[in-house]
């Protein structure tokens, strides 16, 4: 057990690093004006020369400092997603795209690493751009200051630009004060976090394991929760399937009010 733990604490420490380099990466390819973009499923589903260069960095970097990685692998998993809000990173929202670094043992995420390339864009040209956001279960999230949503407030942050009548019905039943229209996975756990969003409303297929094992880690280390849009906890074993078919749903405070409002025609339609 205690070699596991100096794997992990390394693994974290290597994770927060190479995920700084990935912001460097995401950054320069929007500098250098070439995004590459190619349609993977559909015109919504994209990939850019970003994705292409931070997940061969991030797999080359973790490969170099734990080659016997996919032999502990067996319990420990790590879940990646190069760029998230590539859409949004194609269309110039910029503080919407997170690199995603997830750590699992046994099924559990325990460990994530949330880069946010853009983060401080807006605050004019001498800012310094990007910041990195970790936790790991039991110790704690590190990296932004926790700040709640007004009491009785409801305001929920859903997809931009994967929306459906599914989506939109699930939303509409939580009786929102407001609705956030954003991009990202880690993005809309980071508006949670710091108090601009009450809950995540995914009431649909297409977001997959390596979208939301960070962003669960820095949630529940902080005391919030995130389920399918049934109440199940997600698991993030080698063998599972990576499509979170069941859709998400995520809260910093209040998790019953918003799961007790999920329609049943939602939930009949979302197959774990
Ligand atoms: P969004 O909230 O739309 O930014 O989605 C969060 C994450 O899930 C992003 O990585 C998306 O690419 C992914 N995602 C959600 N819905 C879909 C979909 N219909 N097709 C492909 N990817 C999706
Ligand atoms: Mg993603
Ligand atoms: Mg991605």
């Amino acid at each position: 057990m205690a070699s596991s733990h100096t794997v992990l604490m390394r693994l974290v420490a290597s994770a927060y690093s190479i995920a700084q380099k990935a912001g460097v990466i995401v950054r320069r390819v929007i500098a250098e004006g070439d995004l590459g973009i190619v349609e993977k499923t559909c015109a919504t589903d994209l990939q850019t020369k970003a994705d292409r260069l931070v997940q061969m960095s991030i797999c080359s970097s973790l490969a170099r400092k734990f080659p016997k990685l996919t032999i502990i692998g067996e319990e420990l998993v790590v879940w990646v997603d190069p760029l998230d809000g590539t859409k949004e990173y194609t269309e110039g929202l910029l503080d919407n795209v997170t690199v995603l670094i997830g750590i699992a043992y046994e099924g559990k995420a325990i460990a994530g690493i949330i880069n946010q390339p853009y983060y401080n864009y807006q605050a004019g040209p001498d800012a310094v751009l990007g910041r990195t956001i970790w936790g790991i279960l039991g110790l704690g999230a590190f990296g932004f200051q926790l700040k709640e949503v007004p009491a009785g407030k409801h305001i929920i942050t859903t997809t931009r630009s994967h929306s459906n009548k599914l989506v939109t019905d699930c939303v509409t039943a939580m009786n929102p004060d407001d609705v956030l229209r954003v991009g990202g996975a880690g993005n809309k756990i980071i508006q949670l976090i710091e108090g601009k969003a009450s809950a995540y409303v995914f009431a649909s297929p297409g977001c997959k394991k390596w979208d939301t094992c960070a962003p669960e880690v820095i949630l529940h280390a902080v005391g919030g929760k995130l389920t399918d849009i049934h109440g199940n906890a997600l698991q993030y074993n080698k063998e599972v399937k990576h499509m979170n078919s069941a859709g998400v749903l995520a809260t910093l405070r209040n998790y019953d009010y918003y799961a007790s409002r999920v329609p049943e025609s939602v939930k009949k339609a979302l197959v774990p």
